[in-house]
C-alpha cells in the first residue's frame, strides 16, 4: 500500500512546545493503523523526507518538532486492544493516553504506576522519554511498567521488544526519543488501588535543607513525594516550600474509599473560586511577571491547607496527580514568548549544594522561576534514560520578550553547574541545552545508543528539531 504523495496532500500544521516558545511548521499525517503507518514511512523515504512523532505535544521543548518534515501525529490510533480487569495488564494503541489509562482502570481498582502532571501524554510520548512522576524514587519510570511493546522500524517491519525478546533494543526504544522507530503499541502493567483516593499530608519546609531532610526521613514510609519550591525565597529562607506525602489507602483503612474509584466520583471540579476553569489563565496573565509571581509564591507558601486533626487531607487519585490539569490553557498566561522549562537533573552526593547554586545563581540574575517543583529519582535499565540516583529540580521560565538573552544566558551556566556537578538533562523540558554539552552527561550511554541507532536507521529517517540540536545521528 502506498500513501498519496505527502509534500502535496499531507496537511502543514503549525506545531508547538507546550512552552509556546518554539514553533515551526511540518507536514503531519495521522495513520488510524499500522498498514497506514507503514504507507506514510515508505511513502516519506520515496520523497526523502525524513520524520518524527508526535503524540499531544507535552514536551515542553522541541522533542516533537520537526519543521518543515513530516510529523506522524499518534492520535489517529487510538484503540485500547485489551483490557484485563483481574490482572491491570492493558494493551494499547501508541495514541491512548494517560487519561484513557485511568478511565479505563480505575473502575476495576487499577491505577497507572506512573503518571506524570498531566493526563494528556500519550503512550508513545510516554515511552519514548520515559516519563517519571511523583513517585519515582519508589516506582521508578514508566518504562519499568511496560511489559512489551512493538516497534515500526524504518523499512515498514515490526518487532516486538521485551525484557527476553531483543531485550537491548527494548532498553533503548524506552526513552528513545522516538528516533529508533514508530512505537505503535504498548502493554503496560498497572497499579491495583483499594480506594479512590490517597490519603496526603502537606509539610511545611523551612529552607533548601529542611526539603531534602524532609524526604529522606520520610521517603520509607511514602507512596508520593513531591515538592513545591517558592524561588523568589533568599537568604536563610532560599528554597522554601511544601511538601506533599501522599499514600494509598486500603480497604480496611478505607471502607469508602472503594465507591470513589467510580469515574463520576472522581475527575477535575468544573470551576476554582466560582470562576470556569476554562478562564482561570485570563486571572492569572496580569500577575505573570516577577512582582505578581513573587505574591503569589509568598502566599502559597503561607496559606495553610485544609487538614484534620492529624495534618492530613484526602484527595482523589486524579486531582493529586493532575493539578496543573485544572487550569487548562495555563501556559497562554505566559503571553506570546511562552516560557521554557529547565529541570536539573543531580547526583545525591553533589544535589544539595548545585541545587542552592542554581536558586543563588537565577536571582543574582534576575531570572526567578515562577514555579519550582523538587522530586526524588531512581537510576533504571533504559539506555538514554534521565533517571540518576539523585534529585530534580524544575524550573519554569518565562522567556523575557525584550531581552531573551538574560535567559539563555544564565541557562548555560545552569546548563556548566549541571555538568560540574556530574548530572544530566532530560529531553522532554529541554529546549537549551547543547549537543556538546548532552554528550558529556551521557558519554558512553549515547555513544552505544548512536551505535544502534546506525544500524536500525542507517539513511536517518527519523529525526526531529531535537535529534538535530543534539547530534543524534
Ligand atoms: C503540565 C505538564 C506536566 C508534566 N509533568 C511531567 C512529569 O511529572 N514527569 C515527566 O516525566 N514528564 C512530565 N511532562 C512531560 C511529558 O510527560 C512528556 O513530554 C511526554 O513525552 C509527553 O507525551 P506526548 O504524548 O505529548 O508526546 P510529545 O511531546 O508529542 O512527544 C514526545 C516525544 O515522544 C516521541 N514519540 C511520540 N510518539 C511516538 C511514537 N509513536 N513512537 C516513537 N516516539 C514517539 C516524540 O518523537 C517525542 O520525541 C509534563 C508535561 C506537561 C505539559
Amino acid at each position: 500500500m502506498s500513501a498519496a504523495p505527502l509534500r502535496a496532500t499531507a496537511a502543514r500544521r503549525v506545531l508547538d512546545g507546550f512552552g509556546n516558545s518554539l514553533r515551526s511548521t511540518s507536514l503531519s499525517a495521522r495513520p488510524t493503523n499500522v498498514e497506514e503507518l507503514a504507507a506514510v514511512l515508505q511513502q516519506a523515504r520515496e520523497e526523502g523526507l525524513n520524520v518524527s512523532f508526535r503524540g499531544n505535544g507535552r514536551s515542553y521543548g522541541d522533542a516533537s518538532l520537526n519543521t518543515n518534515q513530516l510529523s506522524i501525529d499518534n492520535r489517529g490510533m487510538t484503540r485500547v486492544l485489551s483490557f484485563d480487569p483481574a490482572t491491570g495488564i492493558i494493551d494499547a494503541e501508541v495514541g491512548v493516553t494517560i487519561e484513557d489509562l485511568w478511565r479505563t482502570g480505575l473502575p476495576h481498582g487499577w491505577w497507572p504506576y506512573v503518571v506524570p502532571g498531566t493526563m494528556f501524554p500519550t503512550m508513545g510520548g510516554c515511552t519514548a522519554m520515559n516519563i517519571h512522576g511523583k513517585n519515582c524514587f519508589k516506582a521508578g519510570p514508566f518504562g519499568d511498567h511496560v511489559l512489551d511493546l512493538d516497534l515500526m522500524l524504518a523499512d515498514g517491519s515490526i518487532k516486538t521488544l521485551s525484557r527476553t525478546q531483543e531485550p537491548d533494543l527494548f532498553r533503548a526504544v524506552i526513552a528513545g526519543l522516538g528516533l529508533l522507530g514508530a512505537v505503535t503499541r504498548v502493554r503496560l502493567q498497572m497499579k491495583k488501588v483499594e480506594s479512590g483516593r490517597l490519603k496526603v499530608r502537606p509539610i511545611q519546609t523551612h529552607s533548601l535543607e529542611e526539603m531534602f531532610d524532609c524526604f529522606v526521613e520520610r521517603m520509607p514510609q511514602s507512596d508520593y513525594l513531591v515538592g513545591w519550591i517558592d524561588c523568589f525565597a533568599g537568604g536563610a529562607s532560599l528554597g522554601r516550600g511544601l511538601v506533599h506525602q501522599a499514600n494509598y489507602l486500603s480497604a480496611k483503612e478505607d471502607p469508602e474509599g472503594r465507591s470513589l474509584l467510580a469515574l463520576d466520583a472522581q475527575g477535575l471540579p468544573p470551576s476554582i473560586m466560582g470562576i470556569p476553569r476554562s478562564m482561570m489563565w485570563r486571572f492569572m496573565k496580569p500577575l505573570t511577571n516577577d512582582a505578581g509571581m513573587r505574591f503569589i509564591n509568598t502566599v502559597k507558601y503561607h496559606l495553610p491547607e485544609p487538614h484534620d486533626h492529624e495534618g492530613v487531607f484526602y484527595d482523589g487519585h486524579v486531582s493529586f496527580a493532575f493539578l496543573l490539569d485544572f487550569v487548562p490553557g495555563w501556559r497562554n498566561a505566559y503571553g506570546d514568548s511562552g516560557f521554557i522549562q529547565y529541570q536539573l537533573f543531580l547526583p545525591d552526593a553533589t544535589a544539595r549544594r548545585a541545587m542552592r547554586e542554581a536558586l543563588e545563581l537565577c536571582q543574582r540574575r534576575g531570572v526567578v522561576s515562577y514555579l519550582g517543583v523538587f522530586k526524588r529519582h531512581r537510576p533504571d535499565e533504559f539506555l538514554l534514560s534521565h533517571g540518576l540516583d539523585g534529585w530534580s529540580l524544575a524550573l519554569d521560565f518565562a522567556v523575557p520578550a525584550g531581552d531573551p538573552q538574560k535567559l539563555w544566558r544564565a541557562t548555560n551556566d545552569l546548563t556548566a553547574l549541571v555538568l560540574e556537578a556530574g548530572g544530566t538533562f532530560y529531553p522532554a523540558k529541554d529546549a537549551v541545552v547543547s549537543a556538546e554539552a548532552f554528550a558529556r552527561a551521557y558519554g558512553e550511554r549515547l555513544s552505544r545508543f548512536l551505535a544502534i541507532k546506525r544500524q536500525l536507521d542507517p539513511q536517518t529517517l527519523f529525526q526531529s528539531d531535537l535529534s538535530r540540536r543534539l547530534l543524534l545521528y
